[in-house]
Parts: structure tokens; C-alpha cells; sequence
């Protein structure tokens, strides 16, 4: 349970107002504005200018408005915001992350091998509490892209006994048999984040604070959902959920989930690649598809199902090098 006051202008209260509609009370107290009652946290406006956030999720939802505060916090706040703006972080309406994000405890979710031809899809669903943010940083956890294979690994084997995750591997066989039954990847993608994030939140919930849920965005947060339609999804109702593109830069449990995927992605296709007696190359490029075609002339085009995604265009391309 937590406490935060803002001052803020009329102005916001009305915009306050406005963004709780769906969580106003008709309780009144003395010199209120208003009353609402947003996941688990209370809000109340004041006539003077103050609104008083308290309970769970009480500093997410105060920190959605710290940057329009009147507080000692203002330049922090705006820093914040600055940075977000220059990683070009997409907003995403009701879901998009408050400016303090970067300092809450989050799980962060992303995924690794989609655009790969060759190789599995893995997601990792990674929980950072904010005590251990600094640490996390000093052992070089960054946006994922920005690391060599050599650089992941090495980092990934210092994170994965320290960071709570659950990782799961998508290997290519059942891929494309799920994708065959109609499922788009997308459909896989929402799915295998659900899971993890289940998976995590179950493990750290009971003793650890989580404060929101972060998923590196690959589709507008309401066409996740609606991939889910069906499913049971246990952390939908009950946590701060939050979708942003370049996420990895937006708080570092998805950086650390990345790191974790892409690690086991890199040695996922290097057993393939073991396996196959091939030096496969990673992307969907002109190489994959020469490759691909050097692998159906070795071992028969039905074997493609256990290395590659066959609904890619590569598929086809390389079918037509052997013609
Ligand atoms: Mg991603």
C-alpha cells in the first residue's frame, strides 16, 4: 500500500476526471472533485488543486500524471518523458507505460526467431523488481540489439540464475503444425507471452511487488486480446498492463527478457545447425533461401518442417533454385 499526492491544475483534474470515467464512484467527500476507484488504487481530487492516489497501484496510476505535477519530481518526470520520446516509443492509449516506468518493478515480455527462416521462436516473460535495476545495468543488460551473440550469452548466463523468467521454445515441428491448423503467428506470439507471463507472475507474485506488465508491442493491444479470446488469461483483470514498441528501452525487465530469448534462441539454431551438418544463416534473405534449397536436395523436402517456418516465402524461393 503506497501514498501520492499531486497538485496539479483544474485543468488536469477535469482531464483526470475524464480518463477514470469508467471508475468514478458517487462517493463525495467534503471539497472533492471527483472519487475513482482504477485498479485497486483510490483517487481523490480536491478542489485545492491536490489528488490523492492510495493503494496498490497507487504510484502507477500517479505516475501517468507526474509530468503535468506541480512537484519537486517535475524535472525528473520530464527527463523521463524526454527519453521516451527520443526511443520513439509508440503510445498505446489506456495501455500505454507511465513516465516512472522506468523505476517501477515490472515483468517485461518479449519474443526472438520470428523473422528467422531457420530456427524456433522463443519467449521470455522476465521480472525486474526496481532494487535490482542498477545491478542489472552494471552487467551490461541493454537493448539486445545492440549486443553481439558473444555479448548476449555472456550476459545471459549472468542474469538467468538472478532474474525470475520462464522461457519457452516454440521449436520449428510443432510451429508448423500449429500454423498449418490455422493459427497466424501472431495468434503463437500472443499466446506464448500469455503463458509466460503467467508463468513468471505465479512464481514472484505471493513475495514480490509487481507493479505493472510491460510486452514489447508487435500488434495494437486490442488485437493481442482478441488472439486470446477464449484463453484464460490470468493477469489480465488483476495487474497494470502496458504495451510499447522498443519496449527494451522503456524498462530493462524487457531488455533482460530479450537477452534471455534471443540466448536461447542462438542455441537452438546452433543445435540446428549441428544437427544438420549446415552453417544456416539467420533472417529470411536471399542466403536462407539457397541454404534452404542445399538442405531439401540433402534431405528431402519434408524434413524442412523440423528446421524451418514453411509458410515463409522462403520456402517456395527455394524450391524454385532446385527447379
Ligand atoms: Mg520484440
Amino acid at each position: 500500500m503506497s501514498n501520492t499526492v499531486l497538485t496539479v491544475t483544474k485543468e488536469i483534474i477535469y482531464k483526470m476526471k475524464e480518463h477514470y470515467k469508467s471508475a468514478i464512484t458517487n462517493q463525495n467527500p467534503p471539497g472533492s472533485i471527483f472519487v475513482a476507484k482504477p485498479n485497486g488504487c483510490t483517487i481523490t481530487a480536491y478542489n485545492s488543486g491536490k489528488v490523492l492516489f492510495q493503494g496498490n497501484g497507487a504510484s502507477t496510476e500517479a505516475g501517468k500524471w507526474s509530468a503535468d505535477a506541480d512537484t519537486h519530481n517535475r524535472s525528473k518526470s520530464n527527463k523521463t518523458t524526454a527519453t521516451k520520446k527520443k526511443s520513439a516509443a509508440v503510445n498505446t492509449g489506456r495501455y500505454a507505460p507511465p513516465p516512472n516506468i522506468g523505476q517501477l518493478s515490472i515483468i517485461g515480455s518479449d519474443e526472438v526467431g520470428t523473422g528467422d527462416y531457420f530456427g524456433p521462436i522463443t519467449v521470455t516473460a522476465a521480472y525486474v523488481s526496481n532494487d535490482k535495476i542498477e545491478l542489472l545495468k552494471e552487467l551490461g543488460v541493454k537493448d539486445s540489439k545492440d549486443l553481439n551473440d558473444t555479448q548476449i550469452t555472456k550476459i545471459a548466463q549472468q542474469i538467468i540464475p538472478i532474474v525470475p523468467h520462464s522461457l519457452l521454445i516454440l521449436r520449428n515441428e510443432k510451429y508448423n503444425e500449429l500454423e498449418q491448423s490455422g493459427m497466424n503467428q501472431g495468434k503463437l506470439k500472443a499466446m506464448l507471452h500469455n503463458q509466460a507471463i503467467s508463468k513468471v507472475l505465479t512464481r514472484v507474485k505471493s513475495e514480490n511487488k509487481v507493479d505493472g506488465i510491460l510486452i514489447d508491442q508487435f500488434c495494437q493491444p486490442e488485437v493481442f486480446f482478441n488472439y486470446l479470446k477464449g484463453k484464460s488469461i490470468p493477469w489480465k483483470s488483476g495487474e497494470n498492463i502496458y504495451f510499447s514498441t522498443k519496449a527494451e528501452g522503456i524498462h530493462i525487465a524487457v531488455a533482460a527478457a530479450s537477452i534471455i530469448a534471443r540466448y536461447a534462441f542462438v542455441k537452438e539454431f546452433d543445435k540446428l545447425s549441428k544437427m544438420t551438418g549446415f552453417e544456416l544463416p539467420k533472417g529470411a534473405g536471399p542466403k536462407v533461401d539457397q541454404k534452404a534449397a542445399e538442405f531439401i536436395k540433402k534431405y528431402g523436402e519434408a524434413a524442412l518442417t523440423k528446421v524451418a517456418k514453411l509458410h515463409f516465402a522462403n520456402t517456395d524461393k527455394a524450391k524454385r533454385l532446385i527447379k
